[in-house]
């Protein structure tokens, strides 16, 4: 049996982070009531003109200087023609000939570069809900004008892995520059994928086949290898592969042929006229340079050869940003690393499953977490109490140590206190004291296990061990 090389390139499609739309003032927002969120610009009436959002285009250009694109000095924005319910236009304002951002790439973890063909700033189209047989199709305009930043790559991945390691990559970029917040869940960061098999070892391309929309990693993951095997199946039988756009059931875990796919010139591109030519002068763009913060990449260096982290950690920890943010005003207040990892990715994370939110200061407040940590290490609480107490201060505006006293958490025994129940237990249980030349250490765990009872498990074990082996010794 013949083998077969997989070449696949990527077509990712990110909803720019900005307040309003690429061309006009409606609200960029996700989850409003059909069709209440669109005006005549992005619904296309005849004498509604465009006005391009400045913030996405400086968004699509500081993504480019996050991945080492060339910035273009003059961008276009042309008019791609096709006929589709969802496009109330009929056409999408998009970039072909002088798109924002040309070249660059991102290196994955096994050292191979991954290039970018380009990024370029286009309008999302409406969205299409399927009802009933007796309802039909509906339309929802809403999501029509949206900005969308599209990263197109060269086809140099070889194995569905490095697609979905590249993607990962890529949102955390995204959502550290602040550029996009790449919600895959609400279709805020969509792939494409484009595919082809070759016999290994050959230069000559394949026909290829484009699956659209992906909306989450596993998908992409199961769908290249699905269609991959699709194809080699279909060559070793002696088919032709058919160039197609097909669609992925994640249901089915199938793909089927939607239409076959037409070429750039069978849109018909060309320059709005609408829109004038964008000038980006490379003082512009230094300047958007210098706003990009530390990136996940950047932070992941530092958790693990600074704060001494495992991988496992920094990754956890960097995978959203929020999460990094937090972590990082949780040291401020208190330097071990790993002991707030720990809290964090134990507690709060199983706790975010369950309740997803962007700012973890609404599941405990950094102060509240760190003053836990501190009482759990200083012994003022026992563990399974701090993580009670974690519990119950979980989404309350509730102080730590106020709840800590309130439920005689705390572990505050007076020396004296301690002292008196010592005595007491060293009085009633005098017959084990025989024994403490052989064997001291269990001795003092006896009597330490006799204060605890008597203390209802209050007291501090360390300090009542200390207290009690100085007692004994004097006593001998
Ligand atoms: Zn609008």
């Amino acid at each position: 049996m013949k083998e077969y090389d997989l070449v696949i390139g990527l077509e990712i499609h990110a909803e720019v982070n900005t307040n309003t739309k690429v061309f006009c003032a409606c609200k960029n927002t996700f989850g409003e009531e059909p069709n209440t969120n669109c005006c005549p610009v992005c619904i296309g009436l005849p004498g509604a003109l465009p006005v391009l959002n400045k913030k996405a285009v400086e968004y699509t250009i500081k993504t480019g200087l996050c991945v080492g694109s060339e910035i273009t000095s003059l961008a276009v924005f042309e008019r791609k023609n096709y006929f589709y319910p969802d496009l109330a236009k009929a056409y999408q304002i998009s970039q072909l000939v002088k798109p924002i951002c040309i070249g660059g790439g991102i290196e994955l973890e096994s050292g191979k570069y991954i290039r970018l063909n380009r990024i370029h700033l286009e309008e999302d189209a409406g969205k299409l809900i399927h009802k009933t047989k007796t309802i039909g199709t509906l339309v929802d305009y809403n999501r029509g004008g949206i900005p969308l930043m599209e990263v197109v790559t060269e086809p140099d991945f070889s194995s569905a892995d490095e697609a979905v390691e590249f993607l990962d990559k890529l949102r955390r970029i995204m959502i550290y520059a602040g550029v996009a917040k790449c919600k895959m869940e609400e279709g805020g960061m969509r792939c494409d994928v484009n595919l082809s098999v070759k016999e290994k070892g050959s230069t000559k391309l394949g026909t290829r086949t484009e699956m659209k929309n992906l909306n989450s990693f596993k998908m992409v993951k199961r769908a290249i290898e699905y269609e991959a095997k699709r194809q080699v199946e279909e060559i070793s039988a002696g088919k032709i592969i058919i160039q197609q756009t097909r669609k992925w059931d994640d249901n089915k875990g199938k793909s089927y042929a939607m239409r076959t796919k037409g070429n750039s010139h069978d849109y018909r591109y060309f320059p709005d006229p609408d829109l004038l030519t964008v000038q980006i002068d490379s003082s512009s763009a230094q300047e958007i340079k210098k706003s990009i913060p530390l990136l996940a990449q950047d932070r992941m260096v530092i958790y693990t050869q600074k704060y001494g982290l495992p991988e496992y950690d920094a990754r956890i920890l960097t995978n959203e940003k929020f999460i990094s943010d937090y972590f990082e005003d949780c040291l401020k207040l208190f330097d071990n690393p790993k002991q707030i990892s720990n809290w964090i990715m134990t507690h709060i994370l199983r706790i975010l499953k369950e309740k997803p939110c962007e700012d973890l200061n609404e599941v405990i407040s950094v102060k509240n977490l760190i003053e836990i940590i501190k009482m759990t290490e200083q012994k003022e609480i026992s563990r399974p109490n701090a993580y009670e107490l974690f519990n119950s201060i979980c989404f309350t505006n509730l102080k730590a140590k106020d709840v800590a006293k309130q439920k005689g958490m705390l572990l505050v025994f007076s020396e004296s206190k301690l002292e008196e129940l010592i005595d007491e237990v060293l009085k009633t249980y005098s017959n084990a004291l025989a024994n403490f030349d052989k064997t001291p250490e269990k001795v003092i765990n006896f009597y330490t296990g006799k204060v605890m009872g008597l203390s209802k498990g209050l007291a501090n074990p360390q300090k009542i061990q200390a207290m009690l082996s100085e007692k004994i010794k004097s006593k001998l």
